[in-house]
């Protein structure tokens, strides 16, 4: 077997320390792999990070764009309060079904609600009902739609609220004239005015990628 990566024994070293087995995290992971959902969720070093952001900023209300098996949504939803809510959009329902199994036996079920649909669409949707605002958006779904997502979901954010995009480093650090969708993610919230952000490297499993972190500022 080749030698492991450098990335992969920090990988490795941060999560045996912060990251110890946990059965309903595993059991998601299993029943993703055993429905043919890909391995596209975050890491658990992510998706702890995302879990303390959300403590962080005493976050009640989240919306996810891009649901997937609901790891990642397992996640944010235990930082959540008794009362807190969690939003998740998902474009392909089979993969919201899996997810919404995991919610169920991970007990998050009356705190996550799925919107099966294209997320922009959702997002329109929900928009028209005038929802609380959101104080942490995490977008994570097709990547050629994140610049509209952003569009989209800024509005529905909380002032001093989080907008986290995810992936945003490999596909984004091209030659000039290549374009990719979170590299215009990337540009779009470097020039919004109402936004203070950074990119975050993030150890996968193997490799490098990015979170974009942007608070959106008090008036
Ligand atoms: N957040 C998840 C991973 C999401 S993978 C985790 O880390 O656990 C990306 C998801 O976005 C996939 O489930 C895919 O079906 C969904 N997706 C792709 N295009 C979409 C769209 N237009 N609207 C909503 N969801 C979309
Ligand atoms: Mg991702």
């Amino acid at each position: 077997m080749a030698e492991q990566s450098l990335t992969g024994q920090y990988n490795k070293y941060i999560e045996s320390l912060f990251t110890t087995p946990d059965p309903v995290l595993q059991q998601t992971l299993a029943h993703m792999q055993q429905q043919d959902l890909p391995s596209i969720n975050v890491s658990a070093n992510e998706g702890k990070l995302l879990h303390m952001l959300a403590l962080m900023t005493g976050t009640k209300r989240i919306l996810e764009i891009g649901t997937l098996g609901g790891y990642s949504a397992t996640w944010l939803a235990r930082a959540l309060p008794d009362d807190g809510e969690m939003i998740s959009l998902e474009l392909d329902a089979h993969h919201a079904e899996v997810a919404q199994t995991n919610l169920q036996r991970a007990g998050l079920h009356n705190k996550v609600k799925i919107m099966v649909g294209p997320a922009a669409e959702s997002l329109k949707i929900l928009a028209d009902t005038n929802p609380p605002a959101f104080d942490l958006i995490f977008v994570d779904a097709d990547k050629d739609g994140y610049t509209e997502y952003l569009k989209l979901a800024l509005p529905l954010l909380r002032e001093g609220g989080l907008i986290l995009g995810d992936n945003t480093l490999p596909h984004a650090v091209l030659e000039e004239g290549q374009e990719s969708g979170t590299k215009s993610y990337n540009s779009a919230v470097a020039a919004e005015p109402s936004l203070i952000s950074t990119i975050l490297p993030i150890l996968r499993g193997q490799g490098l990628d990015g979170l974009t972190v942007s608070i959106k500022r008090t008036a």
